[in-house]
């Protein structure tokens, strides 16, 4: 592999980032990343992926699916190999566990896959031995980035909190929801300073009026409640304002709980920069209430204290484009969504394919703000689709959207899930490289 003649930084060593990471290292792209964090890490908590997601994965790199494969897993009956969700009445008061006594409300088949999911941190920890030695910096939070709107070759150059700095030439934003490179890319885009707090307003994300409790529950435990089947398998629970999925993770010792409140409140930090905040096991029981004993069962089983975590995204504030200049947006910074289709990581693993093998074929640096404008072509849609879509998608779980007509919540789900599932990712890129082409002609 021919190493290219430019040096990128990756701002940020989320999924995202280090995902990128990886695969510009198998194409020759030198890169650092800096992580404002004093080490890489991930939250305790699941993360689902579809086979749109592994199949990008595999297109990053084959040790990058390797690492996910070990730590992935999946729904444990081979009945249920190809199932996502049995979706439930959580308002039920029939158990569970006598599965003939509370059958599903329907059934999403989608894919191949069926439901993988894994435990984040044990993804993260698969992921960062495939970094080349010292290509990452800690302690560095991104500030500002200079020379954005220069047309010129010079370096860009990051600016950090601890007042060191850094030039690339050119810069991958993979900061998150919080991202710092989205304030500078909307600056850039509107030619004005960063710190002009009107326009960089319109770049935050706003609150979606709900909230999760998340929680890891011993299988033992879980078993206790739902039985076997329903604790082996991903189940999601339906009901008015309120849903909750469950699924196992760590090779089905642990049941993946993910509990979602929808409140006309504000949240009271107002703001994106603190999304979780204190709560009980007794807060997550009230807000249920109305909920059959299987939910409440679980929650039960909960940790006595558990975080709420806002849902933030980008619905109301979609970026009008993603990159500019040498500067590109990639992950939840361009298109942070809520996660009711659980496919945000995903998305973030298909920019990453896209990006990585738009890149592997450029021969100079000049080169680099065109591939980051196919890449936007590209992708944009796709992944603002998946933000407004995932807003549609959890008004249909609790029947805000079209009541209880279970059969038209199960066609419209089905419908924008094989969206998601159906990706044909490889012409996707094909089509973004013959676009590279072209632009690089003009
Ligand atoms: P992040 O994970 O936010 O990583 C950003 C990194 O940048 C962090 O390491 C951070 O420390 C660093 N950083 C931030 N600011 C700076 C700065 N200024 N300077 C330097 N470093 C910085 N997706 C799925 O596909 N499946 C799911 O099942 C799923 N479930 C979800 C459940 C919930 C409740 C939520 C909220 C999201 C869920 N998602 C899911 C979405 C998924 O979590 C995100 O899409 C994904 O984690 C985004 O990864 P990222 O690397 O882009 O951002």
């Amino acid at each position: 592999m021919t190493a290219k003649p430019f040096h990128v930084a990756i701002v940020g060593g989320g999924i995202t980032g280090l995902a990128l990471a990886i695969s510009l290292h198998k194409r020759g792209v030198s890169f650092t990343i800096y992580e404002q964090a004093a080490a890489f890490g991930e939250i305790g908590a699941g993360v689902g992926m579809h086979a749109n997601a592994v199949r990008a994965m595999k297109i990053c790199d084959e040790g990058l699916l390797a690492g996910f494969e070990r730590v992935a897993t999946r729904n444990a009956w081979a009945s249920k190999k190809d199932v996502w969700f049995d979706v439930l009445d959580g308002t039920s008061t029939e158990p569970a566990n006598i599965p003939e006594k509370l059958a599903p409300l329907f059934i999403l088949t989608g894919h191949e896959d069926g439901h993988a999911a894994c435990h984040r941190a044990r993804f993260l920890e698969e992921m960062v031995p495939l970094l080349p030695a010292g290509s990452a910096q800690f302690g560095k939070r991104l500030v500002s980035v200079t020379g954005v709107e220069e047309d010129g070759g010079n370096p860009l150059t990051l600016v950090f909190e601890d007042g060191t700095t850094a030039q690339a030439d050119a810069v991958l934003g993979c900061d998150g929801i919080k991202s710092r490179t989205r304030a500078v890319l909307v600056a850039a885009l509107n030619k004005v300073d960063n710190k002009d707090n009107a326009i960089i307003d319109k770049a935050k994300p706003t609150y979606s009026h709900k909230f999760v409790y998340r929680g890891l529950i011993p299988m033992v435990d879980a078993v206790a409640v739902l039985g076997e089947e329903r604790s082996a398998n991903a189940m999601l629970w339906m009901g008015p304002d309120r849903h909750a999925l469950t699924f196992p993770v760590n090779h089905g010792q642990t049941l993946n709980l993910v509990a979602f409140v929808t409140t006309p409140e504000p949240w009271p930090s107002q703001d994106a920069q603190q999304l979780t905040l204190p709560a009980t096991r007794d807060d997550a029981l009230r807000d249920f209430a109305g909920f059959g004993p299987n939910v409440l069962g679980l929650l039960g089983k909960a940790a006595p204290q558990m975080d709420r975590w806002a849902l933030f995204d980008l619905a109301e504030h979609p970026l009008p484009q993603f990159y500019k200049g040498r500067l590109c947006l990639v992950g939840d910074a361009a298109h942070a969504s809520t996660p009711h289709h659980g496919a945000g990581a995903g998305m973030c693993i298909e920019d990453v394919a896209v990006l990585a093998e738009l890149m592997g074929t450029l021969k100079s640096k000049e080169e680099l703000p065109i591939a980051f404008a196919a890449f936007d072509a590209s992708r944009r849609g796709r992944d603002q689709w998946l933000v407004a879509s995932s807003r549609r998608s959890a008004d249909l779980y609790e029947w805000r959207a079209r009541g209880r007509d279970f059969a038209g919540i199960a066609d419209e789900v089905r419908a924008r899930q094989a969206y998601i599932w159906n990706i044909d990712l490889d012409k996707s890129i094909a089509r973004a490289k013959e676009d590279l082409t072209r632009r690089l002609a003009l």
